[in-house]
């Protein structure tokens, strides 16, 4: 039998979480983020309850090449852009579409032989001082490729830096909208936590959203907002089984470094899954976890392929009993990621884009 620990991608609540973005702003077109390999769920896993966007965005040409391979037709956007300029030969051969940050992104195009014309999203850095022109140098940018005859269409993009926070998104938005006042072509500013908090407003639905997380079922302003309360389902469950049991008296400690001491007698659970499977590290005692459906907490530290849990909630617990460590269990009870993530100083992201690349995963509903 195989080590016991497996995930699960959820092809339904996919479904759930596009048709939840949709319903924030319906007339915008969704761009579904799907880099860093589909937030760790797998491309070729999530496709099949995504192909529902209007266009898939990425960042590397080599996912690109696999989100054609599945036979999307569609448009795809590389965020970021060209790395070097025979990305621009894939560009021309997979027909995708590619943002233009800096200069030498358009120096690379200028030179670039195509038949044919790319379509190209310019970005703006409008004050997160990543990626992106900087206004005073949008329009010129802007001119130029409108010049090459290897540009087709032009769209506008910007990036928010605090779109889940306290400061908000009005101070890019302003710089944003005065710059390409009278600039033709498509706009695209939203992530997440844009279109869930401020898509009201039409210049931040625009013509295209970016979601990423929300697709995924991740709160993006977790703890202010829980999944849950933006009406988002899990599409990820990791789950393994207890392997071990330990009855403890008063005084035992448990794990490396001794870090927790049982000050009454109780029954300790050994769970097959550790740092090695992408369970976070930085989780301490206390960290929520599932036994047979039922809440309990981790205690001591995560080993590599071991953590320990208190079974004194499930007293019925024991050898092969189901461990959920974010997801849903078998009886339906639901872990979010976002807790687990938070006991452990992180974001949901982390946590997804880390599943090792060890723990055998399936599809289901
Ligand atoms: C990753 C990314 C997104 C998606 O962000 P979420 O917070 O996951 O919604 C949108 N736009 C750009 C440019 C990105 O890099």
């Amino acid at each position: 039998m195989p080590r016991p620990i497996q995930a699960t991608i959820h092809t339904e609540a996919l479904r759930h979480n596009l048709a939840q973005v949709r319903a924030a702003a319906p007339d915008a077109r969704v761009w579904g983020v799907v880099k860093a390999n589909a937030y760790g769920h797998g491309i070729e896993r999530v496709y099949e309850g995504l192909r529902g966007v209007d266009g898939f965005a990425l960042l590397d040409m080599a996912e690109a090449e696999r989100v054609r391979a599945l036979g999307w037709r569609g448009p795809i956007l590389l965020l970021e852009g060209v790395f070097e300029p025979r990305d621009l030969e894939l560009c021309s051969r997979l027909g995708l579409w590619h943002a233009v940050h800096c200069e030498a992104q358009i120096d690379m195009l200028a030179v670039h032989k195509t038949h044919q014309p790319h379509r190209v999203f310019l970005k703006m850095n409008s004050g997160m001082n990543r990626l992106g022109f900087a206004p005073s140098a949008y329009r010129s940018a802007w001119t130029r490729l409108n010049a090459l005859p290897q540009v087709d269409e032009i769209s506008l993009m910007t990036h928010f830096s605090d779109a889940d926070g306290a400061r908000g998104i009005a101070h890019q938005m302003k710089v944003f909208s005065e710059t390409t006042r009278d600039l033709p072509g498509e706009r695209s500013v939203a992530n997440s936590a844009a279109t869930l908090r401020h898509a009201r407003a039409a210049d931040v639905r625009a013509d295209w959203l970016r979601p990423g997380i929300a697709i995924y079922g991740s709160a993006p302003d977790f703890p202010e907002h829980s999944a849950a309360h933006w009406g988002l389902q899990r599409t990820m469950t990791l789950a393994s089984r207890l392997i071990g049991v330990q009855d403890l008296k008063p005084g035992d400690t448990v794990g490396y470094g001794s870090s927790f001491t049982a000050d009454a007698p109780m029954r300790i659970g050994v769970v097959a899954c550790g740092y090695a499977d992408g369970y976070p590290r930085h989780c301490t005692t206390g960290t929520p976890v599932l036994v047979d459906g039922v809440r309990t907490r981790m205690v001591g530290r995560v080993s590599m392929d071991m953590i320990t849990v208190d079974l004194a909630p499930v007293p019925g617990a024991g050898l092969g009993s189901e461990v959920t460590l974010w997801g849903g269990a078998t009886g339906g009870t639901m872990l979010p990621i976002d807790e687990v993530a938070q006991a452990a100083g992180t974001v949901g992201y982390e946590l997804m884009c880390a599943l090792a690349p060890r723990v055998p995963v399936v599809t289901g509903d």
